[in-house]
């Protein structure tokens, strides 16, 4: 059965012998004539046109109010969890199935991830699943000293701050469910949209539900800027507050060194900027390719016995990454020996968080979903043809 999905991802790249990467990025727009003025400028740095620019296109296209640029996708969830106030000896909940970014960030911040099972059709964090853990295992309670409520959770006696919920290779988890379960919980909502730039939940861009969203350009994802990333928030404070701490929180004067905070060298350079600018240009085309490439293989395993992921119901998908679903272990192992053997990438998810050994002894609730997913599920050929 492999070795027609094989000849089927070879016919569709036109590519009958060779390797076939599983993302690969296209720069076939302005991005050499824009890097070459960048040059020219000698505006390379974190300070130039592109960054500014390239923040106000993302905004536009997001339809979110603010956007602020910063060098990798890992440093917007960090400064993201930071104003949403996540405080050492926190707990942040996430979800098991995503790339060790999301868990990496609520580290840095010197809280401790908690993980909560994904929904087995969107592969995105399981309201269901988060709505009962919270009810089972947090009390809610007020704090005189803030004047606000918060979620303590009965184990550790620690507050749960934030909950980072991610879109899986680009699908859209349930997100406006999310959002109500964390207003009730008074749980600041972060969508890790790293992988869903281009993808909408009834008709709204992922990343824009909660207070902050979070986009990467690194090499493999949708758009590249070599590496990069971004913040969205509709907060105009706390956007000049990512602004700010993202650049060493130096306060603007024409020549004195005054920092009025810890800040972060987070901003993003104008080189890379430059090529974000040029790849915004040709976002929509790339996602109309990429859907309908998904729309190909979509057919193509149609009555094959293997389950194809498309988008749900309420969402646009981005295609991201292409997935399948297998019968089981062996038949993924299969599947990933025969096409990685003859040259055409392929991969599983990920390593579930709580299996890395710097999470092992976090707190989880039951994974079943993440399990059977991890069992099964293969990223297939992606890049824009
Ligand atoms: C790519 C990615 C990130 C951010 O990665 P960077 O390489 O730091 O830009 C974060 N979360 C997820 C789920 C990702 O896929």
């Amino acid at each position: 059965m492999h070795q027609e999905t094989i000849k089927f991802i070879r016919k569709v790249y036109n590519k009958p012998i060779g390797f076939i990467p599983l993302h690969e990025p296209i720069f076939g727009g302005n991005e050499k004539k824009y890097l070459m003025e960048c040059i020219d400028s000698t505006f390379v740095s974190s300070v130039g046109k592109y960054v500014t620019q390239f923040e106000e296109m993302m905004a536009e296209y997001t339809g979110s109010k603010y956007a602020v640029a910063t060098v990798n996708g890992t440093a917007a969830l960090h400064i993201a969890l930071l104003l949403s106030g996540v405080k050492e000896n926190d707990e942040v909940i996430t979800q098991p199935l995503t790339f060790v970014a999301t868990a990496n960030a609520i580290s840095y911040t010197g809280a401790k991830p908690i993980f909560i099972d994904v929904d087995r059709n969107t592969m995105g964090l399981s309201p269901q699943s988060l709505k009962e853990w919270l009810k089972q295992s947090t009390i809610k309670r007020f704090n005189k000293t803030t004047n606000q409520r918060e979620t303590i959770n009965k184990e550790t006696g620690k507050q749960i701050s934030a909950c980072i919920p991610m879109h899986t290779f680009g699908h859209p988890c349930r997100i406006d469910e999310i959002k109500i379960i964390c207003d009730e919980y008074n749980i600041s909502l972060i969508e890790d949209a790293a992988e869903s730039l281009g993808s909408t939940y009834r008709g709204k861009h992922t990343g824009t539900f909660g207070l902050f969203g979070t986009l990467s350009f690194n090499g493999n994802k949708t758009i590249t800027t070599g590496g990069g990333g971004m913040l969205l928030t509709n907060d105009k404070e706390l956007a000049k507050k990512a602004k700010h701490i993202t650049t060493t929180a130096k306060q603007p004067h024409k020549w004195e060194y005054i920092h009025d905070v810890i800040g972060y060298n987070y901003r993003l350079t104008n080189l890379a900027a430059a090529l974000g600018v040029a790849q915004m240009e040709q976002l929509p085309d790339f996602i109309k390719r990429k859907r309908e490439l998904a729309k190909k293989y979509e057919i193509f395993f149609k009555d094959s016995g293997i389950e194809f992921v498309s988008e749900k119901k309420n969402t646009e998908a981005n295609y991201w990454l292409n997935a399948l679903i297998l019968k089981d272990r062996k038949e993924r192992d299969e599947f990933l020996e025969q096409t990685n053997e003859v040259g055409i990438m392929t991969r599983p998810i990920w390593e579930l968080m709580n299996k890395l050994p710097m999470f092992k002894d976090c707190q989880k609730g039951d994974l079943s979903n993440s399990e059977w997913l991890v069992d099964r599920l293969v990223n297939i050929t992606s890049s824009v043809i």
